[in-house]
């Protein structure tokens, strides 16, 4: 049978392009018409479907299709829901999408309208969609910023200072009693030749008071400083033949000790000066000075005889204590006197050993340990408190 291919045309009239042959066995799955109508179809036939198929129906499903983009997007409260509508509408499979790849079944005068029509309410869903996306972020901040806002009426949290420890602190009161007395400062190394940690000092090997004084070796020649006299020497060796040489030597040394009363590492301020003319009578005024300045001006000295290699004559030195003032008390072992340092005219062998003169020169020297000056002006009961960082114990200083 012939059958008439048609198209729409200008104005939505259809126009028939040309008749086809066709047999009659072709309708049969592909029927329209169902089997008993006549394919004679009644006049108003493709009228009806003209309608339902071509120019108007996409118009007005592109139409449709923005009406229900728009009243959703009013009602869409999240970003899911937007994201939602662009992917039913707008996506790769969306309705929008669809609708525009039938633009094939137009008429060719008809595309660019629809096309531009098409176009129009893409760009227009687009632009309404991240206008409401921009409103949601914006709603959003604010929540979050009404969330989080900070109540600048709140008294702030106190910023804890920190502070010195207890050790540096009266490290720095020692420093500063002697170099206003004319003192220098002089600093050696902590890891030590033994010659100048023993030999120099007139400790040699196998001598007895290397006993009182075991190390931590790095070699049979290197050691950690067990005192801080080998900086007298160091000292000496450098000014030699310059006189006077006053200096104190602060800092760290270590001993093989570890119990309730010693400690591995502690700290020593040594104390050295060498001049023309000296006597013991002003060690002693020096040290009555520092007792007095760092415990207080009714503090006495007294300087009892003892023994170290590096100094002759030698002597302990007490002060009266300072807890009971000399009266006898648990602090002082019912004593009266706590022993805080050692000192001593120094000996002429070491001066020689330095290249001075013992003849010429003549000098004292005194150290102590800082720990035991610090445990005695606060009151400290135990030399381990100042190495356990206890933060309860550090705070009250
Ligand atoms: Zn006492």
């Amino acid at each position: 049978m012939l059958k008439a291919v048609w198209r729409v045309g200008a104005a939505g009239i259809p126009v028939i392009e040309e008749f086809r042959y066709k047999k009659r066995a072709c309708f049969g799955p592909r029927r329209v018409v169902p089997r008993g109508f006549s394919n004679l179809r009644p006049f108003w036939w493709r009228r009806f479907n003209f309608v339902e198929r071509g120019v108007c129906s996409l118009e007005k499903k592109i139409l449709e299709i923005k009406e229900r983009v728009l009243s959703e997007l009013k009602k869409a409260e999240s970003f899911d829901a937007i994201q939602e509508i662009r992917v039913k509408f707008l996506g790769k499979k969306g309705e929008l999408t669809q609708v525009l790849r039938q633009m094939g079944t137009l008429a060719p005068e008809e595309r660019p309208r629809i096309g531009q029509l098409a176009n129009e309410v893409r760009a227009l869903l687009t632009e309404r969609l991240e206008k409401k996306l921009s409103i949601l972020r914006e709603q959003e901040k604010e929540k979050k910023l009404k969330s989080e806002r900070i109540d600048v009426t709140l008294p702030g949290r106190p910023l804890r200072r920190g502070h010195r420890h207890p050790i540096s602190l009266v490290l720095e009161e020692i420093k500063d009693i002697f170099t206003a007395m004319g003192f220098e400062i002089a600093e050696g190394p902590e890891v030590e030749w033994d010659y100048y940690n023993f030999e120099a000092l007139n400790i040699p090997k196998d001598h007895p008071a290397r006993d009182m004084q075991d190390s931590f070796y790095i070699t049979d020649e290197i050691l950690l400083r067990t005192h801080t006299s080998p900086v007298q020497v160091r000292v000496l060796e450098k000014s030699v033949p310059k006189v006077p040489v006053r200096i104190i030597a602060p800092g760290k040394v270590y001993r093989r000790d570890d119990d309730a009363t010693h400690s591995p590492m502690f700290h020593q301020v040594e104390g050295l000066l060498v001049d023309k003319r000296c006597t013991l009578g002003d060690l002693k005024g020096v040290l009555l000075a520092f007792a007095r300045q760092m415990f207080g001006q009714d503090r006495q000295i007294r300087l009892r005889p003892s023994f170290f290699p590096f100094t002759e004559p030698s002597a302990e030195v007490d002060i009266s204590c300072v807890n009971c003032g000399g009266k006898g008390c648990r602090v002082c072992s019912w004593t009266g006197w706590l022993e805080i340092l050692g000192a001593g005219m120094v000996h002429p062998r070491v001066l020689e050993t330095t290249g001075y003169n013992p003849e010429e020169v003549v000098g004292f020297a005194f150290g102590m340990g800082v720990e035991r000056i610090a445990m005695l002006k606060y009151g400290i009961p135990d030399l381990r408190l100042f190495f356990e960082n206890d933060i309860r114990f550090l705070h009250q200083f």
